[in-house]
């Protein structure tokens, strides 16, 4: 099969695929959201209209939406999901030595990259990011929130990831102990870490994953207090079940049985360049997801990937993000956004596959 075959046969076939999920039975595939993430000004500065190009959402860190942004978004008529970095506590752990993170060690864990995770129990952490939260719901008239950052201290964006074990701070260590109702040994921290991962590993992962469940619930119940209406949104580490000695369950803390009772949507961070899969493994990805957590079309809780379009660490082509565009609209999943808007901004050819897509997916 020659190169050009090669890329053009498989996107005529997925293309079908995606407009036409069954060959006896004719329909559209329900595609509920077109969407960017990133603020729409790189469009806006240059007078084109999201609604051209067949944009109808758009995701936004949450410290860039103000009332400008969303009276333009109004009057274009995109709906606007406010992405909420969670457990990020970068700037918030230096001022609140208290809330860092303590690795097996009994020493407060070093940043992981450019992520440094908190104590996800830390009272004060808790208060001050539902407090932020409520502000922001208050503040604007939203669609919905998507949580970010929503795992224990590590790093999962980079080909090699960081997987540290975490958090043995006085705080976890009895909160485990409450919840597995397992006395653990006196001693010191690092003494007591070790016997947790060699005595009770399964304990220590099964609530590790409730804590991060907890947060979700907790988020669930003040947005759906402020409008039921609202949808809360999860990005998240998109390895399946045994990748990296099955990390996403085991040190991030990702439990799909739970957060499936939570999330409304997901959205599976599927960056194929940054970690270095072929742009292929989005389509495997979303369909493994879909199956994985049995997504109904139309029915809670729904799946919309995030892709990659921008350049790292190597140039993304127009083609490849056309595949990895339309693997993101694979299995069942009713929507798409990529990120950045930035970088889609600065190619006309990827603004020029977005188009093509969104628009004939909008009709
Ligand atoms: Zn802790």
């Amino acid at each position: 099969m020659t190169l050009i075959r090669s890329i053009i046969l498989p996107t005529f076939l997925f293309k079908l695929a995606v407009l036409f999920p069954s060959c006896d039975k004719p329909e559209e595939k329900a595609v509920e959201i077109r969407g960017i993430y990133g603020h729409p000004k790189p469009y806006w500065d240059r007078e084109i209209k999201l609604s051209e190009l067949g944009v109808n959402s758009i995701f936004v860190h949450s410290s860039a939406i103000n009332d400008k942004m969303m009276q333009q978004a109004g009057s274009d008529g995109l709906k606007v999901f406010a992405e909420f970095p969670t457990l990020n506590g970068k700037n918030y752990v230096s001022d609140h030595p208290e809330a860092w993170a303590i690795d097996e060690t009994g020493e407060q864990v070093e940043a992981a990259s450019w992520f440094m995770g908190v104590c996800p129990n830390d009272p004060g952490f808790r208060q001050y990011r539902f407090e932020q939260l409520r502000n922001l719901l208050e503040r604007y008239d939203l669609d919905g929130i998507w949580m970010d950052y929503v795992h224990w201290h590590a790093q999962f964006e980079d080909p090699e990831p960081i997987l540290p074990e975490t958090c043995f701070c006085d705080r976890c260590l009895s909160a485990f102990s409450a919840f597995s109702e397992i006395d653990l040994p006196q001693g010191s921290t690092s003494g007591k870490a070790t016997w947790i991962l060699k005595n009770a590993n399964n304990s220590w992962r099964t609530w590790r994953c409730r804590v991060i469940y907890d947060w979700t619930a907790a988020f669930r119940s003040i947005i759906k207090k402020h409008d039921p209406e609202l949808l809360l949104g999860l990005y998240h580490c998109p390895w399946n079940d045994a990748e990296f000695d099955s990390a996403r369950m085991r040190i991030l803390g990702l439990d799909y049985e739970l957060l499936k009772q939570t999330i409304d949507v997901f959205s599976p961070m599927v960056y194929h360049g940054r970690m270095g899969r072929e742009p292929e493994w989005v389509q495997e990805n979303i369909s493994w997801f879909s199956n994985k957590l049995g997504i109904q079309q139309g029915v809670f809780p729904k799946v919309w990937p995030i892709v990659q379009a921008y350049d790292d660490p190597e140039l993304i082509s127009g083609e490849e993000f056309e595949l990895v565009l339309r693997g993101g609209l694979s299995g069942k999943s009713s929507g798409v956004m990529m990120f950045t808007t930035n970088a889609m901004a600065q190619s006309d050819e990827k603004t020029g596959v977005m188009r093509r897509l969104y628009v004939d997916l909008s009709k």
